[in-house]
């Protein structure tokens, strides 16, 4: 099922469990406006490239759209509506006062060199800014796959030129000397933290009681390793697009593997630096080699899905052991794969709820710009902490007032919240 698909079939169950009349499921599923337009990107080696280029505006009864810039070469306008749906509920799990959106340029910037995704990043912003897209007060962008801090500073200079005023808040994730906030680049994961301790109060344990196997080891997955280490927790698996490392009864030493796969290009780089794995190098660390399929059906507590979507599918969910999966990644679980958890006691913490920290801080990125303030970053974390725990409890009495999921907690509560902001207006 592809992640639009997976989203509108998210969003039928909820509406089934909500007993939603059918008007108000079509104007969830109908975005405000879907932009688009064709970037051409001057060549450094002569020539130019035109590109397809997208922003989808979903929903702004709650606030301005917000929502990241993707240059992926899969990005089409099918995926970037199912993200920016899914923006708006994320933001309305959290309660925050922001709508939904979200967008992509179909480009693959591997072939890009930087003066190449320079003038990309300007024209994209210019387009956007020209054609009354982006404002400080209307929709903020922000990085997601493949788009960084430096990007967001090549788009806000560009923002600011055609406006002809200072605006930082136009878009977040910025670099801290451009009015970045401290906490941002790690706050998807500490958010993540935050929901799992919430839940494993409700199971009367703490992360010291639990074992905990991570897949994917990028800035979502390796943040969450380094925060949970950090807090005495104990994880005995981790994985890359290369496969995973399964760690002794001590657990993984994650500041060792994550200077090792700095230095050796994967988790296993260390270990097996061709097709051979050195025997004796694993012994020493007690660490084996495993597949990726391999850590999703481990015996451990928790089972942290931080790489792809659609990475617990119906062939594999039946192969799950651990009772409670979050979803650090978006839609790494598939509806079809919820059913089996669900019916295996497996509890998922879903995606809106488990990565909205990144958002959350992002917010609170915007709130300072606006403000001209700046936030020291234990305040940052503590406002973080704050609102997740606050999120945590809305999702869990929702789950429990309709008898149902995490995920439809999550999705009914969002949606609910969306529509009363809905209907104050009289859209609905
Ligand atoms: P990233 O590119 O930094 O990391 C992705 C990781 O997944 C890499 O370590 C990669 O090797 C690994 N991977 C790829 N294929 C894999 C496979 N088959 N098995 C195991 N690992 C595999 O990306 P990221 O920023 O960490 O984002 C990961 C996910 O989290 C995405 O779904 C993203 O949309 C979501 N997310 C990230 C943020 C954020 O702030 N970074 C916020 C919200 C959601």
């Amino acid at each position: 099922m592809k992640p639009f698909e997976n989203f509108l079939a998210n969003l039928d169950r909820a509406s089934t469990v909500m007993t939603l009349p059918p008007a108000h499921k079509a104007a969830l599923q109908t975005p405000e406006a879907i932009h688009t337009t064709e970037i051409e990107i001057p060549l450094t080696a002569g020539g130019t490239q035109t590109v397809p280029a997208y922003r989808v505006q979903h929903n702004s009864a709650r606030g301005p759209y917000k929502g990241g810039i993707r240059f992926h070469p899969l990005a089409d306008a099918d995926e970037v509506k199912t993200l920016a749906s899914l923006m708006t509920l994320k933001c309305a799990v959290v309660n925050i006062p922001l709508g939904g959106g979200k967008g992509g340029v179909t480009v693959d910037p591997k072939q890009l060199d930087e003066a190449e995704i320079e003038a990309l990043s300007r024209a994209y912003f210019r387009w956007g800014t020209e054609a009354g897209i982006f404002s400080v007060d209307k929709d903020i962008p922000a990085p997601d796959v493949y788009t960084n801090p430096q990007i967001m500073s090549y788009m806000l200079d560009e923002h600011e030129k055609v406006i002809g005023h200072s605006s930082p808040g136009v878009i977040t994730g910025k670099p801290i000397e451009l009015g970045g906030s401290l906490g941002r680049s790690y706050a998807t994961s500490q958010g993540g933290v935050f929901v799992l301790q919430q839940y494993l109060a409700t199971q009367g344990q703490t992360l010291a009681d639990v074992t905990i196997a991570v897949q994917g080891y990028g800035n979502a997955g390796a943040e969450f390793a380094r925060i949970v280490s950090q807090l005495g927790g104990k994880i005995v698996a981790v994985s890359d697009s290369r496969g995973g490392l399964q760690c002794g009864n001590a657990g993984c030493d994650i500041p060792t593997m994550t200077q090792r796969k700095q230095a050796h290009g994967s988790l296993k780089g260390y270990y097996c630096p061709e097709d051979q794995c050195d025997t004796a190098k694993l012994a020493a660390d007690d660490v084996r080699v495993i597949s990726n399929e391999e850590l999703i059906g481990l015996d451990v507590d928790v089972l942290v899905l931080a790489a792809l979507d659609g990475a617990v599918n119906e062939t594999n969910a039946h192969t799950v052991r651990a009772k409670v999966v979050l979803e650090l990644a978006n839609g790494p679980v598939t509806v079809e794969a919820d059913t089996v958890l669900e019916a295996n006691g497996c509890d998922v913490l879903p995606d809106i709820l488990a990565n909205a920290g990144g958002v959350t801080v992002s917010y609170m990125e915007w709130v300072q710009n606006r403000s001209g303030d700046r936030w020291a970053e234990d305040t940052v974390n503590a406002k973080l902490k704050t609102i997740m725990d606050q999120a945590f409890t809305d999702v869990k009495s929702t789950a429990e007032h309709y008898q149902t999921s995490y995920r439809m907690g999550a999705f009914a509560l969002s949606m609910a919240r969306t529509l009363k902001a809905m209907q104050l207006r009289g859209r609905v």
